[in-house]
């Protein structure tokens, strides 16, 4: 039996850096499951095609191939061979990932390149949906998140910290953030939802280590002990 973990919540509340934390204390994968919905969105960008509209995505989605590979502890993600882990951290593409998220065949194909991911390995999965579509049958189901304040405010030194925070005001990012929370928590199939089996941890006020401890003390320990 596989230990699979599944860590949901909003945007910007710490996912990625608790579930990296977590999957390196317990030695076992991580895969972020949102930059394979980034990819999937760069790819109807470079094409000119809008990423809320089935019709256009579908013909496109056939012959697109998105894995993640772990190289030395950090994820890479290809979009048809090409390494474009960089290319999907801009807030263009976060955006057009929550729309294109909402069309059922592309997280279809998505989930199923997950679910083969934990199937073959130990992991740790952050997403919206990994507890309740992805990995249901999982006991380790974790919702992880913040005020938005809190939330607007990592993202935007995230941005800073890559060159792109220029221009950017902590109220549009806040703006942003609520329009693809309120995105991902009302589309018809497999939206954000905080489930009442999954473990709480808010995040607002706790250290990053805080937080990672706050997971791990429900988890049994690892490849690599905890
Ligand atoms: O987590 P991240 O901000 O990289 O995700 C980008 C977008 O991809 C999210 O706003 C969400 O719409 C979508 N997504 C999703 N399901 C996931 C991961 C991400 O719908 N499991």
């Amino acid at each position: 039996m596989r230990l699979n973990i599944a860590i949901d919540g909003p945007a910007g509340a710490g996912k990625s850096t608790i579930a990296k934390a977590v999957a390196s204390a317990l030695g076992i994968l991580y895969l972020d499951t949102g930059a394979m919905y980034r990819a999937m969105a760069l790819k109807a960008l470079r094409n000119g095609i809008c990423p809320s509209d089935p019709a256009s995505v579908l013909p496109l989605l056939e012959g697109t191939e998105i894995f993640a590979r772990n190289i030395e502890g950090t994820q890479h993600t290809y979009l048809d061979g090409e390494d474009v882990s960089e290319g999907i951290r801009t807030q263009e593409v976060a955006q057009a990932a929550s729309d294109i998220s909402a069309i059922p065949a592309v997280r279809m194909k998505l989930a199923e390149a997950q679910r083969n991911v934990a199937r073959e390995n130990d992991v740790v999965m952050d997403g919206r949906e990994i507890g309740s579509y992805v990995l249901p049958e999982t006991p380790y189901k974790f919702y992880i998140t913040a005020s938005l304040p809190t939330r607007a405010g990592r993202r935007l030194r995230e941005l800073q910290d890559r060159g792109q925070g220029e221009g950017r005001s902590l109220e549009l990012i806040e703006q942003e953030i609520a329009q693809r929370d309120y995105n991902d928590a009302h589309r018809a199939f497999a939206p954000l939802v905080q489930l009442p089996e999954a473990i709480l941890v808010d995040t607002t006020d706790l250290t990053i280590p805080e937080a990672v401890e706050a997971v791990l003390r429900h988890l049994p320990a690892g490849k690599g002990g905890n």
